[in-house]
């Protein structure tokens, strides 16, 4: 079914919910095809010297999903659980995603076998740096862009803006985004996904009478994203009622005072003993009776154990691929939920990435006004063409969200013919 070789649930889900939409879009088979396939898949070995003196090989991957519309583009995760069977699913995600956008890439995914909090940062650095070296005939600002994910920061970006630009003798600053803005990165890309997810969640609730001023709201994952969102809905008045990270949860029915919560995490390193809320189990907190639930962790949350004791009206999936196909039925059924996939959802990062990009090109820098403006353009022109397009056709915003998508990216291959 796929060139990978070894069994990955996240990209048999991914290619399950490809070819429950492909005849959807009404492009010829022969292009539906060659995208179900990734188009370049590497795997490298990643050598690097420890801090006790001995050698340690890890393992790393880069998939590049389709470069029809432009370079690749996506994350790179330093992650113990990377797979090449996952990467290349989270490939296809951005594939889409892009094209959902309407962004002049194609989709790509890294990742790197390891565990960072194990690693000291030489190590991290070292890991870093060799793999890029290893990548080198496979990226450049033309042919594939790396930006943070699971693992990886603005850090991990300077040092493979660095090593490329080291080797190919000249700087190049859009050879990844997400740098600091010191290093020519965009302003606004920090938060940029999670302001997207909030752009969504509001045009969500417009067109479901949900107020979010006193919404209770209910997170998994406190990092780059699922921090933002929780932020970013306590200033519009939502009440944050719990929050969940990979340690544990907290929960407090009269709302978390998010800075107070923040700070606590940036001491402690955990969320679960925080004073002024109390313990509960992290996988509870998807269960909770809510407004808004928002999955930003990690893939494969919701499944069929647990989706039918969903309670939420949105359901916003800030992650990549928080719920399996069975999932998706079930929620699909439950018509008083309104579920914003994560292809639209979550894009906000590329958005600001792409942003990032042709600023780095053009070496001429917007102000955190117009990224912010364009963002939120971008989500709501995005978000419209799916609503639209669920209305119009009797379906679900993913099976709209992932119909735009696609088809954007096949009807291209298709214009574009077969080579040779
Ligand atoms: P991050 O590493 O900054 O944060 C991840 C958070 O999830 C942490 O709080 C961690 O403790 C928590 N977590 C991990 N495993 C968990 C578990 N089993 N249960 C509960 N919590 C758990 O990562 P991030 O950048 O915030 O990314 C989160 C998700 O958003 C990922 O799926 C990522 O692919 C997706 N995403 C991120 C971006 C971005 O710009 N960072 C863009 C698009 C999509």
């Amino acid at each position: 079914m796929n060139h990978v070789e070894e069994f990955s649930p996240l990209l048999d889900q991914v290619v399950q919910q490809f070819d429950a939409i492909k005849e959807r879009t009404g492009v010829d088979d022969g292009a539906l095809e060659r995208l179900r396939h990734p188009q370049r898949s590497v795997a490298v070995t990643v050598p690097v010297s420890m801090d006790d003196g001995s050698i340690k090989v890890f393992m790393g991957y880069r998939v590049q999903h389709a470069h029809t519309s432009g370079p690749g583009k996506g994350g790179l995760r330093f992650h113990p659980t990377v797979t090449l069977g996952d990467v290349s699913g989270l490939a296809m995600l951005m594939a889409w995603k892009c094209g959902l956008m309407e962004l002049p890439f194609g989709g790509a995914k890294g990742g790197v076998n390891c565990n960072p909090a194990e690693l000291s940062f030489r190590e991290l650095e070292g890991i870093t740096r060799r793999f890029t070296m290893e990548l080198i005939p496979f990226i450049g600002p033309n042919v594939d862009v790396m930006a943070p994910d699971i693992g990886t920061n603005a850090q991990v970006m300077a040092w493979i803006y660095d090593t490329y630009s080291t080797h190919v003798g000249h700087n190049v600053p859009q050879i990844v985004t997400g740098k600091s803005v010191l290093l020519h990165g965009t302003v606004g890309r920090k938060d940029a996904t999670g302001r997207g997810v909030v752009i969504c969640i509001e045009e969500a609730a417009k067109r479901c009478n949900v107020s979010l001023d006193g919404a209770r709201v209910a997170i998994q994952g406190f990092g780059n994203v699922g921090s933002v969102v929780a932020q970013d809905l306590a200033d519009r008045g939502s009440k944050i009622v719990a929050v969940a990270d990979v340690h544990g949860a907290t929960h407090n029915d009269r709302g978390l005072d998010i800075k107070s919560l923040l700070a606590h995490v940036e001491q402690e390193g955990n969320l679960s003993d925080f004073p002024e809320g109390e313990s509960m189990p992290s996988d509870d907190v998807l269960t909770l009776e809510c407004d808004v639930l928002v999955p930003a962790a990690i893939e494969q949350v919701i499944t069929k154990h647990n989706a039918s004791q969903i309670r939420c009206r949105i359901l916003a999936e800030a992650a990549n691929g928080p719920t399996t196909v069975e999932a998706d039925q079930i929620l699909r059924e439950n018509k008083n939920i309104t579920l914003i996939p994560d292809i639209l959802c979550n894009a906000g990062g590329v958005v600001v990435s792409y942003f990032e990009w042709v600023q780095g090109i053009q070496m001429f820098f917007w102000t955190e006004d117009q990224v912010n403006e364009r963002l939120r353009d971008t989500m709501s022109k995005a978000f419209s063409a799916c609503a639209n397009y669920a209305h119009e056709n009797g379906v679900d915003l993913r099976t709209a969200a992932l119909v735009l998508g696609v088809r954007r990216v096949a009807l291209a291959k298709d214009e574009r013919g077969l080579y040779p």
